[in-house]
């Protein structure tokens, strides 16, 4: 007897990291989460029916989880799609064609038939001139990359105003995605005020290239219509869920994804899989037999899509409480295989998580410096160190923002092993005894705040 209970006393504990992972990859509850999000609740667009739906259906996981579960108010941009459509007119050199559109977030609808011009740059369009005045001007890009998103992302967010400054009355863009089956892929766009709001769709990348053939050929004629529209602001919340830390309860550990989806799809990809992800390392770290030394804090913000309402929200209510953010961490690439933990921290950051994250070798998961962040995080200032689970993102454009972002592109392994990964990361840099060092500010950030990511 007294030999069992020297042998029970001297056995190390289970590696709480080596538990975590464990529960991740054995429980299949993030893939089980992901799938009543998009399958019971579905398209998020804030404002919408669905997003509230998702705020509630949040808040009462967290509950059962057993974190300490709130809402935080968010007034959200409240932007609803009408029925859309659109055409290549017949012409004398050729038949019509249907065009397989859709309608930019944050737009404005309107019904306009007119001749198609093509540019290929904001100062394409700028030097167009009054050739384009009452035309459509139709913005291609050769984006075929994921790195092409960043490259030309501009044109959907600026384009439309910049078409309407040389006097254009509608925008098309080829959908910015790397795949397509004629599916549009929306985003958000941003009237500037110095310029008139105009109607603007993204054309399937098939449709796309049509478009272009045929310009080659002679004049184009497209009418488009689309009965989109922005209603006032609407009441929306950030869902907050917490594990508060044993020892510096003060100190917080930030994992976050977005709740608000694009409206065409289910959004399970962007961002379903980072919200289940980040839902399941907090329920796994809640179930830790001890609780960490900080505290963990899951946010689920609203309106990433189309504002960062949320990721503003929290920023301004938590400004006090921000230099005690000791580090955070958003999960909005989608659920790839987990290549690398990234950080942004200041020098001997990563020396100082290395050694907590060899749970993860097992997953061929590393740790290097490099760019982290995310669109909700950008608000908090640029001093909280960054830490980033980087999947692969080979596929993420195929189908972002698009009708195809339905739960069957997720792999359940890969999104169980970035909760892991997720998991053991929080839980390390909530336990550790000492807190990353901090990333001396850049330039931009110390000039002014952050520009929002139009995502
Ligand atoms: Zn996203």
């Amino acid at each position: 007897m007294l030999l069992a209970l020297l042998i029970l006393a001297t056995a190390p504990s289970p590696d709480p990291a080596r538990t975590l992972v464990g529960g991740a990859l054995t429980d299949g509850l993030a893939h089980a989460r992901l799938r009543e999000l998009t399958d019971t609740i579905g398209p998020r667009l804030s404002g919408s029916p669905g997003a509230e739906a998702a705020v509630q259906w949040a808040l009462k996981k967290f509950q059962q989880d057993g974190l300490a579960a709130r809402l935080e108010p968010v007034k959200v941009p409240h932007w609803v799609r009408g029925p859309e459509s659109g055409e290549i007119l017949p012409s004398p050199s050729g038949v019509g064609h249907p065009l397989a559109l859709t309608a930019l977030g944050n737009g404005v609808g309107g019904n306009v038939t007119a001749e198609v011009v093509e540019a290929r740059s904001l100062a394409e369009v700028a030097a167009l001139g009054a050739s384009a005045r009452g035309k459509i001007v139709f913005f291609d890009h050769p984006m075929s990359t994921p790195d092409g998103y960043g490259k030309f992302v501009d044109l959907r967010t600026h384009g439309p105003s910049a078409a309407a400054r040389v006097g254009a009355v509608a925008v098309l863009i080829r959908s910015l995605a790397t795949a397509s089956f004629r599916s549009p892929h929306t985003g958000m766009t941003s009237y500037d005020a110095d310029a008139p709001k105009i109607p603007a769709a993204a054309v399937s990348t098939e449709d796309a290239d049509l478009l272009h053939r045929l310009l080659q050929r002679g004049p184009v004629k497209a009418r488009i219509s689309l009965d989109c529209r922005m209603l006032p602001d609407a009441d929306s919340s950030n869902v907050i869920g917490e594990v508060r830390g044993r020892e510096k309860p003060e100190e917080v550990v930030l994992i976050g994804a977005h709740l608000d989806s694009w409206d065409l799809a289910q959004g399970a990809n962007d961002d379903g899989a980072g919200v289940a992800m980040v839902m399941e390392a907090g329920r796994l770290i809640a179930s830790l037999p001890q609780k960490p030394r900080r505290t963990l804090r899951v946010v689920l913000f609203m309106n990433e899509e189309n504002g960062l309402a949320g990721g503003k929200a929290y920023a301004a209510a938590h400004r006090e409480e921000i230099p005690r953010h000791v580090a955070a961490l958003e999960a909005d690439s989608g659920a790839g295989r987990p290549l690398v933990v990234r950080m942004r921290a200041g020098e001997g950051g990563v020396a100082l998580l290395k050694p907590w994250l060899s749970a993860l070798q097992s997953l061929e998961i590393g740790l290097e410096e490099g760019e982290a962040g995310g669109a909700d995080l950008g608000p908090l200032g640029g001093q909280v160190p960054l830490v980033l689970v980087h999947p692969d993102g080979t596929h993420y454009f195929d189908i972002h923002h698009s009708a195809a972002d339905t739960l069957d592109k997720i792999d359940p392994e890969n999104l169980a092993k970035g909760a892991a990964a997720i998991a053991v990361v929080a839980w390390s840099l909530a336990e550790m005894p000492e807190t990353l060092p901090r990333a001396p500010p850049r330039e931009r950030e110390k000039q002014a705040a952050p520009k929002p990511l139009a995502h």
